[in-house]
């Protein structure tokens, strides 16, 4: 696939994957193998019938490819543009194991942009019961279909002023259209799905209310992990340190890079430090540059081998000339006046792998410190807790993560999913969640009726 050039593109805020031409797409799925036990399938946590939807680009027949993806994923073009495909079906190619595995991600997106514009013929027999989602995120939207097309009336309740979630607030326009963000929205709302902005709910409406007062016969939180984590060093509340959600979220949703149209700027100055190695650091580090700044570091405080964040991610950031200092955690920042102007970072070894089979950074207790304008934290993100907080009777575990037992809460007929039960995670997984809570959804609703 082309992308937008490294030195074009750092100057704006447009795509850069440039998407498969229709002769690139059918060489690339002429390579699949259509196999009789396909593992690509089972990797996909939507289960879309991907040698089917390959098999039909093959016979030049685009929308009966994308009537076989829509069947299971509501999002497929942002999901040929964000999944971490490497990890998921691509990761599962049988043709992975001697060559390149197939490019699903990329052939997604083809078919999926194909089908934006159409819409599918779904029957849908209403059965005349109410159900409730808390957050437009993926989960939020995969149960709202997957419920919608059981014959459900729903609606989606978001905090913002806008739906998507993180697609929306989070990921950045040059990896994620927000045109095609709304499209994929558009689609449910034909489909009869409600959508509800500046709801908050635990603040503008409880969950009990959304029972007695709004008559709905259960509930699906998909709320996210919208919490930023924080270093606790000394200096992190200086002017000019921000935590990515903030920060990605000022130029996303609130379009500070479009100062003095959106009169909501942002300041980052030449030397930015984002601490962190997963797909936020590197939006955060690719947006800052893109707002100036002349030299933007990546502080990570395990090697490059490590990274967690999305392979073509990384690479895109290479090229955008982004510094990574590897092995360095920060431990203070400096400031003048409270404003910050420097970062002091130990220097850390590798030891032995840890649980999450990565090698555990140790300090060295040797230090060095980088002249900084600003600084980026993106270390994680936690569940915002004014759910948890205004609803008591919902169990959270010690990271205010909600408890759930084949998605079901501690309260009946609360359903969750995504990452305000998993952790942050990906949208692959949120829409699995928000897909299989639907079926216990569907019983609870169907058994408490009979
Ligand atoms: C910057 C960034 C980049 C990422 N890049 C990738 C990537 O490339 N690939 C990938 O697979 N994953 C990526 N992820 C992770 C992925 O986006 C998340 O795992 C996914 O969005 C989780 O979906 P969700 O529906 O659970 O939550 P979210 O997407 O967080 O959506 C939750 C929604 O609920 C709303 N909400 C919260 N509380 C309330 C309330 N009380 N009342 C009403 N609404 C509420 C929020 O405003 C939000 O809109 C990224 C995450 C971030 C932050």
């Amino acid at each position: 696939m082309h992308n937008q050039s490294p030195s074009k593109r750092i100057h704006n805020f447009d795509e850069v994957p440039l998407g498969y031409t229709k002769d690139q797409a059918l060489l690339e799925a002429s390579r699949c193998l259509d196999c009789k036990n396909p593992l690509c399938v089972p990797a996909c946590p939507v289960a879309v019938q991907i040698p089917e939807f390959i098999k039909a680009i093959k016979e030049e027949d685009m929308e009966k490819g994308y009537k076989i993806i829509y069947q299971d994923n509501v999002l497929p073009s942002i999901c040929g543009r964000v999944c971490p495909q490497e990890k998921q079906c691509e990761g599962a190619c049988i043709l992975g194991k001697k060559h390149s595995p197939i490019a699903i991600g990329a052939l997604e997106r083809y078919v999926g942009d194909f089908g934006l514009s159409s819409q599918q013929e779904i029957t849908i027999t209403d059965n005349h019961q109410k159900i409730a989602i808390v957050g437009s995120g993926p989960a939020g939207l995969s149960n709202a279909y997957s419920m919608r097309k059981l014959g459900y009336n729903v609606t989606i309740y978001e905090a913002l002023h806008d739906f998507g979630g993180v697609l929306q607030y989070g990921i950045p326009e040059f990896r994620l259209p927000k045109a095609i963000v709304k499209q994929e929205i558009d689609k449910l709302k034909t489909l009869g799905v409600h959508f509800e902005k500046n709801s908050v709910i635990g603040k503008t409406i409880t969950i009990d209310q959304l029972f007695n007062e709004k008559d709905n016969q259960a509930i699906f939180i998909g709320s996210g992990a919208g919490l930023p984590r924080a270093l606790n060093v000394p200096g992190e509340n200086f002017s000019g340190v921000y935590y990515a959600n903030e920060f990605l979220t000022r130029v996303n949703l609130m379009k500070s890079n479009d100062f003095p149209h959106h009169t909501t700027p942002i300041k980052v100055g030449n030397n930015v430090a984002v601490i962190g190695g997963g797909n936020v650091a590197m939006d955060a580090a690719r947006t800052a540059k893109r707002l100036g700044a002349k030299n933007v570091f990546i502080l990570y405080r395990r090697d490059m081998t490590s990274l967690p964040a999305r392979k073509e991610e990384i690479s895109h950031a290479e090229e955008e000339g982004i510094d990574f200092r590897l092995l360095l955690n920060p431990v203070a920042f400096k400031g003048n006046n409270y404003i910050v102007n420097q970062v002091v970072c130990e220097t850390m070894k590798l030891g032995e792998k840890d649980a999450s089979g990565r090698h555990r950074p140790i300090g060295t207790k040797t230090y060095q410190t980088i002249d900084i304008d600003s600084a980026i934290v993106s270390i994680g993100q936690s569940p915002n807790p004014i759910l948890s907080r205004t609803t008591k009777q919902l169990e959270t575990d010690q990271w205010g993560r909600i408890v759930t037992h084949d998605y079901q809460t501690s309260i009946p007929g609360v359903f969750a999913g995504g990452d305000v039960v998993s952790g942050a995670a990906t949208v692959i997984l949120a829409m699995g969640a928000g897909k299989d809570a639907s079926i216990y959804m569907n019983q609870y609703i169907q058994e408490k009726r009979s």
